[in-house]
């Protein structure tokens, strides 16, 4: 399917470098004499680390301003239309950016951060174009909406283990890597902990 031809694991455009060709030189006349680099060489890289960093910021303002954006159809269409410049097909490309979000948990902002990633995901090929709606909305149908990827804590089982108080199916409840799950599971163990210590010292005398 169609869907499947963007990488599973980052999904993302690899990004152009527009300063590529200038880095280049840098680096091969730091090869030739590292130890004197020209000062038009230098120049340069001070000009490249200036611009790198304004792209940086500039990066993170958009990046920022769209965690603010509100995910429906109709913000989504103007987003594309204004990172990518067109403005045919425009349902469609909602569609498939939608798709995305759906049914990975992208978030606006996080996984799907610069303007080339919305008009890269939401771009449609000459094919998409041509198909009828019936057959576009089947390939590009969501089977499973997926929670927004989360950049909370690690979950694992709790530290209680085996003496958690809410074992489910003999499983422990889970929680943050490397806590209890509750201050009562917590306790508790640490009850049990402090009376099998003080028991052996019972026994040690
Ligand atoms: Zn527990």
């Amino acid at each position: 399917m169609e869907a499947e031809v963007i990488s599973e694991s980052t999904g993302l455009v690899p990004e152009v470098d527009p300063l590529a060709k200038f880095r280049a030189e840098v680096a091969a006349e730091k090869e030739a004499k590292p130890s004197a680099m020209s000062d038009r060489s230098a120049e340069r890289l001070r000009q490249i680390n200036y611009e790198d960093r304004v792209a940086k910021q500039n990066e993170e303002k958009f990046a920022y301003a769209l965690t603010q954006v509100e995910v429906t159809p109709d913000t989504l269409s103007k987003l594309i239309e204004r990172c990518s410049g067109k403005s045919s097909d425009l349902e469609r490309r909602t569609s498939k950016l939608l798709f995305w979000i759906q049914s990975r948990g992208w978030r606006l902002g996080r996984e799907i951060k610069a303007p080339h990633d919305i008009s890269f995901l939401s771009e449609v090929t000459s094919d998409e174009i041509a198909m009828s709606d019936s057959t576009f909305a089947a390939t590009w149908r969501v089977k499973k909406i997926v929670a927004p990827i989360s950049d909370g804590p690690k979950m694992e089982d709790c530290r209680a283990g085996k003496e958690c108080k809410w074992l489910k199916n003999r499983r422990p409840r889970q929680a943050p890597a490397g806590q209890f799950c509750t201050p009562i599971c917590r306790q508790s163990f640490l009850a049990v902990q402090k009376r099998a210590k003080a028991g052996v010292r019972s026994v040690v005398n």
